[in-house]
């Protein structure tokens, strides 16, 4: 049985390799080679499985996750996220369950409950109604079930070996996959293969609850604005053609870097050619072509940017986006808005069509500058073509403005890489209402849950941001802090100077306001001072969570900072020397880094690690200032990712123990002696509070 496994690693390798992708026996020699370091045996590697293994460019690294299996079947978010350098280990995240072979051993590794059952139990659980029979294309230990009609995505039930209790006990179960066309939620359900009971399950949609007292709710996906569903006018008809023809493009939009029309420079502006601010590889298709079609419509290799006012994003034709008013070259989307009538105007105001080139505009923006940082194809960036870089495409952001499914919030989706992700953005509250499709903040916010999901585990898991402590919100914040700081004029002291909100402008508030968030984040502990605790929020109340841990990021950029003594101007410029170029290097390596269903410790020791490969160390202490000044300190324990109540905030900026040495040279009686005591500590920052005594023996005065 191990012989043909190995086989078949080697086959799905073959089939799959790109560019950058690294093939399974490539991998697998890898591993071998490094089997000491990772304290492997033969027997692991055999019971292994390649989830992604890529060169990771923007570290020198290459890149393995390694997910634990037994008996052929995948053993769910047990992976290994690994970095070797020059064929070495550099650095290792996770572990192997080295109890499941015992703690498995009386359950049978065939499924006493078929896999249409569990899938049947899922619909039931989710109040999803099957509309025709249901018809396994394939059957085996992941059984296809086609969209079924209910369906955005394939339906498919996988069976696994699934850890419950954190290891402490294991159950096979068939985890199945549904992302119901009836709501807004992509599910993964795991349900016992023996017992048919449910023991665990992922929604890769987050809601953001931005407001909570205005939740959006999942039962329904369905226009509930009140106001009839408008589209913007134009027609569908030559809107596509040949390729490589759109070469200029003009946008009016609320422009980079601005935050909002609230804020400085937001006022709408029209900007040419916005993809020349990011040359190289993230711009090879400019923003209207997929390689082998050309939009003249809001739509492009990276994003397809659309209303959904009817919340029905499955009827691709019952949606419009903008229309360029010329074509084919140059396009120009500029549509002049006005912000005191409703947002969903056609005419004579055009402020859909504008709201729409907003959000088409930004998506681009992230996705550019966020490749320069390391999402890119081998690492399961959103692209429709990745150009024979790796990775897998077909996976552009289809980007839902002014979408009818909810109000007063926003939301993501991230199945793995090669399903298209999907945003959400909704109208909120006010007269007229406020669109989260012209707040910039809650766009890339939204757009890094997205990079966060996809990083985390490698591209290919989809569920490893799903433990109770996970920092997703945090890092959807921070990104959306430093893409929308204005870097050309920031200054060494703005971290503790300038507060930053989240979501002013759609809450009405003016941009020195808090918008979404409990406090502004800021460098001074007078405005920010959350900190992690022995309790923090849990899942209901995750941005409180998540404010912890952006605070955190957001104090150690304005450190490294303040190190350097130097502000990167150009954030598009990911090797410039500025402290916030370094920073979100960092973050975003460290989200490569991190083991699957990482905690606060985790995170940050995946930052550490990011810190020791791309600057050999040099922010070490900067990061550990930062995050020892917010409870997470050498000392600090998260106790079990999967719990918000266990941990032991710690506040040391000191590694490990003192320890002591003395030396004290022979001398002749009534001698002069001088010696040395030394004390050696792994020390960022001073030394306080510590008394060092030294007694003298008897015979010594
Ligand atoms: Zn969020
Ligand atoms: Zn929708």
């Amino acid at each position: 049985m191990k012989t043909i496994f190995t086989f078949l690693l080697c086959l799905f390798g073959a089939t799959t390799l790109l560019a950058q992708d690294v093939s399974t026996a490539d991998a697998v020699q890898l591993l071998s080679k490094n089997k000491q370091a990772l304290s492997f045996t033969s027997d692991d590697i055999q019971n292994s499985i390649i989830s992604n293994a890529f060169v990771n460019a923007s570290a020198g690294t290459t890149m393995l996750y390694v997910q634990q299996s037994f008996k052929t079947l995948p053993v769910f978010n047990q992976v290994q996220s690994l970095a070797f350098k020059n064929g070495l280990l550099v650095s290792a995240a996770g572990e192997r369950l080295r109890t499941l072979p015992k703690l498995v051993a009386a359950i049978p590794a065939v499924p006493t409950v078929p896999a249409e059952t569990a899938l049947r139990t899922t619909l039931t659980a989710k109040n999803i109604a099957l509309r025709h029979p249901l018809i396994a294309t394939s059957a085996g230990a992941k059984t296809d079930f086609g969209k079924a009609g209910i369906s955005h995505e394939r339906i498919t039930a996988e069976l696994m070996w699934v850890p419950l209790q954190d290891g402490a006990s294991v159950r096979l179960a068939w985890q199945v996959y549904v992302a119901p066309t009836s709501s807004s939620d992509y599910w993964l359900v795991r349900v016992d293969a023996h017992n048919n009971e449910i023991i665990g399950e992922t929604n890769l949609t987050t809601y953001c609850n931005f407001h909570l007292s205005e939740q959006h709710t999942t039962a329904s996906h369905v226009a509930t604005i009140g106001t009839p569903p408008t589209i913007n006018s134009g027609t569908a008809a030559s809107t596509t053609w040949g390729t490589n023809l759109v070469n200029s493009a003009t946008y009016r939009v609320i422009p980079f870097p601005a935050e909002s029309p609230n804020h400085a420079g937001g006022a709408p502006a029209l900007r040419t050619n916005p993809w020349t601010l990011t040359p190289g590889n993230a711009t090879s298709l400019n923003w209207h072509s997929n390689g082998s079609t050309d939009f003249a419509i809001s739509r492009g290799n990276n994003v397809w940017a659309r209303e959904d006012r009817r919340g029905t994003s499955t009827s691709d034709s019952a949606t419009l986006p903008a229309f360029s008013t010329t074509s084919p070259d140059p396009l120009t989307f500029d549509f002049v808005p006005d912000f005191t009538v409703a947002p969903t105007q056609t005419s004579p105001v055009p402020n859909q069509a504008f709201n729409i080139t907003n959000l088409f505009y930004w998506n681009n923006i992230i996705h550019d500058l966020t490749y320069q940082y390391g999402f890119d194809e081998v690492s399961g960036n959103f692209q429709q073509n990745n150009l024979g870089r790796g990775g897998a495409g077909n996976d552009y952001v289809d980007a839902q403005a002014q979408d009818g499914g909810g109000t007063s919030n926003a939301n993501f989706s991230t199945p793995p890489d090669g399903q298209v992700p999907r945003m959400q953005m909704y109208l909120w509250n006010g007269n007229p209402r406020k669109d989260g499709d012209v707040d910039n903040g809650i766009i890339v916010h939204e757009f890094a849950h997205g990079i966060s999901n996809r990083l985390a585990g490698g591209s290919a898991q989809a569920a490893c941001l799903g433990s109770a402590e996970q920092m997703g919100e945090g890092w959807s914040d921070y990104y959306s802090l430093m893409v929308t700081q204005d870097w050309a004029t920031s200054t060494l002291s703005d971290g503790f100077n300038k507060p930053r909100g989240i979501g002013t402008y759609v809450l009405g508030q003016a941009p020195t306001g808090s918008g979404i968030r409990s406090q502004r984040y800021c460098t001074n502990f007078a405005i920010n001072n959350r900190t992690y605790g022995a309790s923090i929020p849990g899942n209901g109340q995750q941005h409180s969570r998540g404010e912890i841990w952006c605070a955190t990021l957001w104090d150690m950029t304005w450190n490294i900072i303040n190190q350097v003594g130097d502000i990167n101007p150009n954030i598009f410029d990911a090797n410039a020397a500025g402290g916030n170029s370094i920073a979100l290097r960092l973050v975003t390596e460290g989200l490569k880094l991190q083991v699957c269903n990482a905690g606060f410790i985790d995170g940050r020791n995946g930052i550490l690690q990011a810190d020791q490969i791309l600057y050999n160390g040099a922010y070490r202490c900067a990061i550990m200032q930062a995050f020892a000044r917010r409870g997470m300190g050498f000392n600090a324990s998260q106790g079990s990712a999967n719990s918000t109540t266990d941990q032991v905030p710690g506040f040391s900026v000191i590694e490990g123990l003192l320890t002591f040495s003395q030396s004290v040279p022979q001398q002749q009686e009534n001698q002069l002696v001088t010696y040395n005591n030394i004390i050696t500590a792994g020390v960022c920052g001073a030394l306080t509070n510590y008394l060092l005594t030294d007694t003298l023996p008897q015979n010594v005065t």
